[in-house]
């Protein structure tokens, strides 16, 4: 795979025109973003043939001719991410239930055997690729997820044959760069923070276009290769003394924030060590929450906190929480900017949620942490005797990860029970970092 060259199209060898359904099939087989639609779209080139979009699952499965010297074969790609809409993850009541045969006419209630033991990162789409497919393509790239994955191939697939291929920078997911804002009140250290990160002439050197007046994007690359988009905000002007709350400065500076965070994939939200953290801060911590980003609070400043020890992080820590409670699953990071203590960390923070936003859980992993919550404690029981029932719970998105429980009758899960869940879902799948969603739909 690293030698480019060798991936030969010559149309004229395949003269024969083979219908698709008869050619070998090539699957190709990693971890998320492990950049298996790059080299997918590399073999196939424009010769994306079939979208076969099944029910009950969020990923399409996608098909396409391509060729190796004389051989001409079918690449099966199961890296295409569909977003759905809540109103489209509605949609997915129906279809959950719905058995349907793949490409090759095998059922796939006949793969549940299968996708009961495929490792956590692996969708049912891929179950079907490599079901069909003569060939496997596992591509790694050195994680300990890798291994999950070849055991389980090594276990089910043993009769197929399965080539290893470490891809050479290419990135799946197109151009997909995280894009981190940093925001917060005047002078907790923002622009600190991006010149200890990318240096003083950053906006000279690197303006992104589609800059715009209230912010400046500057790309960031990694020293393991990892770029990113920070969005430098001008800040938010700490509330003047006898200014009203709607006064025009702090309502533009607030604006600016939201603006800044909507175009993100994580924000991180700059405190400062020795300040309290106000009203702004919170308006601000919720319009996160709100539009589902990652966050990383930062406390910058560290170093005025005289006589640091463990006790003074842990009272800091419970204040912090207390006062920005609805972001309790982001990590907090001490760092002092000017001193060039810790910064990185606001990085590798960010990159930790980042990756837990676009996080998949395996549907059998989901439905058996949901079985389990619910063993433990059973939805209420109404006056009349009713109980709500959970069928079936799939997840339909990432970015933020958004999870659809089919039940009895979404009316019989209130409130405190919907918080249960979350709850127990992050306890036993992780999620830190990132807002999650709980969709819940009846079924009449
Ligand atoms: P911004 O308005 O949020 O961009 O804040 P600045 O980066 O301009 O910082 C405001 C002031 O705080 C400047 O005088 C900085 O030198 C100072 N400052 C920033 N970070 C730190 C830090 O970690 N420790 C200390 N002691 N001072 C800092």
């Amino acid at each position: 795979v690293r030698d480019k060259r060798r991936i030969i199209r010559d149309k004229t060898s395949a003269s024969k025109h083979i219908p698709d359904n008869l050619l070998p099939r090539v699957a190709i087989i990693g971890r998320p973003n492990v950049g298996k639609s790059a080299l997918f779209n590399r073999l196939v080139g424009g010769n994306r043939a079939i979208v076969v979009d099944e029910p009950g699952v969020t990923r399409d499965r996608l098909y396409g001719r391509s060729y190796w010297g004389d051989r001409e074969f079918m690449v099966i790609d199961t890296g295409g991410v569909i977003t759905l809409s809540k109103s489209q993850a509605g949609v997915m009541e129906e279809l959950a239930i719905t058995t349907t045969v793949g490409m090759d006419g095998i059922p796939l209630a006949s793969r549940e055997a299968a996708i009961a033991r495929m490792p956590s990162m692996i969708e049912k789409q891929a179950v079907a690729a490599v079901d069909e497919a003569a060939v496997i393509l596992f591509i790694v790239d050195g994680q300990a997820a890798d291994i999950e994955i070849a055991d389980w191939l090594r276990r089910n697939y043993s009769d197929k044959r399965i080539i290893l291929a470490e891809l050479d920078g290419v990135e799946e997911d197109g151009n997909y760069i995280p894009a981190i804002a940093i925001v917060g009140r005047p002078n907790v250290g923002k622009s600190s923070i991006l010149n200890a990160l990318v240096g003083e002439d950053r906006t000279i050197v690197s303006p992104v276009s589609g800059t715009t007046r209230d912010a400046i994007d500057t790309e960031f690359t990694t020293e393991d290769g990892q770029k990113y988009k920070l969005i430098d905000t001008a800040g938010i002007r700490r509330r003047a003394a006898g200014a009203s709350a709607g006064s025009t400065t702090e309502t533009l500076s607030v604006k600016r924030a939201f603006r800044a965070i909507r175009r993100s994939d994580v924000v991180a939200l700059v405190v400062e060590a020795m300040a309290c953290i106000t009203e702004q801060d919170y308006k601000i911590a919720e319009r996160i929450e709100k539009e589902g980003k990652a966050c990383v609070i930062v406390v910058n400043k560290w170093d005025t906190i005289p006589n640091k020890n463990h006790q003074s992080t842990t009272y800091y820590e419970q204040d912090v929480r207390e006062k920005l409670r609805i972001l309790d699953w982001a990590p907090i990071v001490y760092c002092s900017a000017t001193h060039g203590s810790s910064v990185d960390k606001i990085i590798s923070a960010a990159a930790l949620v980042e990756k837990e936003r676009s996080r998949r859980l395996g549907t059998s992993i989901l439905n058996q942490v949901v079985r389990e919550a619910i063993a433990f404690k059973p939805p209420p029981r109404t006056r009349g005797g009713k109980r709500g029932r959970v069928y079936y719970t799939t997840q339909a998105a990432i970015r933020p990860p958004t999870f659809v429980f089919f039940v009895n009758d979404a009316k019989l899960f209130p409130e405190t029970y919907r918080r249960y869940m979350e709850k127990k879902l992050r306890s036993d799948a992780g999620f830190p970092g990132t807002p999650i969603r709980l969709l819940w739909r009846s079924r009449k």
